[in-house]
């Protein structure tokens, strides 16, 4: 029997490629092929995965293709079929599957793509002595050969859970997770918009599937559905059974349209254990314009009360884009500050992407869109705003993941924030000016330096307030973990003899335990109540969450 290799190149090594679990087992369950799956990632170098593909002496080759691994992928299958010139590759994934006749044409070395849904493309194109088939696209004689789109599957309980025993024991990945596919909504960007029917698994089917993640050890399930919360009888119904179902140290993320909650969710989730959910909202931008260009409608109002009314236990994760129709620099900032306010985990900065198939890929002429012309298709410029202004947000994304994505400076950034600045953008607008005056953008930093350069901000800015903004500085320092270094700025002021009183009461197996799981500080400034007055505080760090212990 020939070989069936299943190419997924991932962008990270923790996360898994679903979709050719997806089809592995869907051929298998159909058919009596059996399919090898290949999994890699783009940090890995292509030498090695090529002789990787070498090695496993397959006959077909499909790559799983999407805009983080076409360049990689397209690099690959060249190479392969040098030392390999009897092998098929073929390739489906959406980043040829919306325009197969340029990558046809693009790539002598593909011999088919695969168009849209794979699963019954797939089975159909393997089990199949002639190739032309439905939703399969392929040259012949120079000239563009495709019979049509395959219906997608109508009943998605016919595909087979993507995962084994084993993936599921071995815990050290992030799994993804359908439990629907399409979108209703046409956001102009988007290639989920082009398809617009919605499919979903039964209800029971997902508490099966989600029984076995919850059984196994398993920390991190995201569901990649497109709008997770379109019908509440079923979303609900989902949330209800993990709720009865809780268990302790794994964390479901759901890509939400926080809109639309009504006070029944919004009661619903306040009920939800810290840290078991965790929600990507995609705000994308607050100018009406923009809004309206995309057809995104954010009811800002409603959409702030949601979100605030559960950022206490469940986390957030909020999208903005920049570089979108009708979005200067100006009404970016407002949106950012926006964001902001809503007190999330994370605010993920995205710049926009031009992908072919969009509404917006249709707008390049009226709007004067420059976009590189490769993955990852990003803009460069439209006529509302400038290059020079993206590559400042481009920055200020970067200053971003430092002092709030990485949630270290929860209160020392608070404080200047608060202290300094009429809006955040501002501080972080600020911040990352400071990084390119003193030529610190391009380089990687260590944590500590990280805290460092924002005293060295602090001092150039002349702010006043310094004893203060370090206690608090101080206090995100300690929250990390114990110290390995103390920072020049650090100068600690401890008790040692009560810090000493306090291990021995606690109970640790030993002091020497103790000192290495805890620290003891005294702080000038009550920086838990944010007033006037000295503080100690015993830090835990037993726990994941480090534990703060007033005295
Ligand atoms: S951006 Fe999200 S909501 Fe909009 S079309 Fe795409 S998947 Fe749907």
């Amino acid at each position: 029997m020939e070989k069936v290799v299943l190419v997924g190149i991932n962008s990270q090594f923790i996360h898994t490629n679903l979709a050719i679990r997806y089809l592995k087992n869907y051929v298998e369950k159909y058919s009596s092929l059996k399919i090898e799956l290949y999994e890699s990632n783009i940090n890995n170098q292509i030498q090695s995965i090529i002789t990787d593909l070498f090695r496993l002496n397959g006959n077909h080759y499909i790559f799983s293709t999407y805009i983080w691994n076409k360049e990689y992928v397209f690099s690959i299958i060249k190479e392969l079929k040098k030392i390999m010139p009897h092998i098929t590759v073929t390739l489906g994934g959406p980043e040829v599957s919306y325009n197969a006749k340029e990558s046809l044409i693009e790539n002598k070395s593909i011999d088919f793509v695969l168009v849209g849904e794979g699963e019954k493309v797939l089975l159909n194109f393997l089990t199949n002595e002639n190739k032309n088939q439905k939703g399969v696209a392929f040259l012949k004689s120079g000239e563009f050969a495709y019979l049509g789109d395959e219906f997608p599957i109508e009943n998605l309980d016919t595909i087979p859970f993507p995962y084994n025993d084993e993936e599921l024991k071995e815990n050290i990945k992030i799994l993804y997770y359908e439990s629907s596919r399409g979108c209703p909504f046409s956001c102009s960007y988007c290639l989920s918009s082009i398809d617009k029917g919605v499919r979903y698994l039964s209800l029971e089917r997902v508490k099966s599937d989600l029984k076995r993640f919850l059984d196994s050890g398993v920390e991190l399930v995201k569901f990649v559905d497109r709008t997770y919360n379109l019908r509440k009888d079923r979303y609900l119904g989902i949330w209800e059974y993990l709720l009865e179902n809780y268990k302790e140290g794994v964390t479901f993320h759901f890509e939400i349209n926080a809109n639309i909650f009504d006070e029944e969710i919004i009661a619903f989730l306040k009920k939800v254990p810290d840290g078991y959910f965790q929600f990507e909202v995609g705000v994308q931008s607050i100018n009406k314009e923009t809004m309206d260009s995309i057809n995104r409608r954010n009811l800002l109002e409603r959409l702030r009360n949601n979100i605030k009314a559960i950022s206490k236990n469940i986390h957030l994760h909020v999208d903005l884009i920049a570089g979108l129709p009708y979005d200067t620099y100006d009404t970016f900032k407002d949106s950012f500050d926006y964001v902001y306010d809503l007190d999330a985990e994370m605010i993920q900065l995205g710049f926009l992407k031009i992908l072919s198939g969009t509404k917006i890929a249709s707008e390049i002429e009226k709007y004067d869109y420059k976009y590189i012309e490769f993955p990852p298709y990003e803009v460069l410029s439209n006529c509302f705003i400038k290059y020079e202004e993206l590559v400042k947000l481009k920055n200020v994304e970067k200053m971003l993941d430092y002092y709030y994505n990485s949630e270290k400076f929860k209160y020392s950034v608070k404080f200047i924030i608060e202290n300094y600045y009429n809006r955040p953008f501002d501080f972080f607008e600020d911040i990352s000016n400071y990084y390119d005056k003193q030529n610190l953008l391009g380089l990687g930093h260590k944590v500590v330096t990280i805290f460092n350069n924002l005293v060295k901000f602090f001092e150039e800015k002349n702010f006043q307030g310094k004893n203060i903004f370090i206690e608090y500085l101080k206090l995100d320092y300690l929250l990390l973990g114990k110290p390995g270094v103390y920072p020049e700025w650090f100068i600690s002021n401890k008790d040692k003899e009560k810090y000493n009183n306090i291990i021995i009461e606690k109970d640790f197996i030993s002091s020497r335990e103790g000192y290495k799981k805890t620290e003891f500080e005294k702080f000038n400034y009550d920086v838990l109540n944010n007033k006037n007055g000295e503080i100690e505080i015993f830090f835990n760090y037993t726990k994941k969450k480090t534990i703060l212990e007033p005295f």
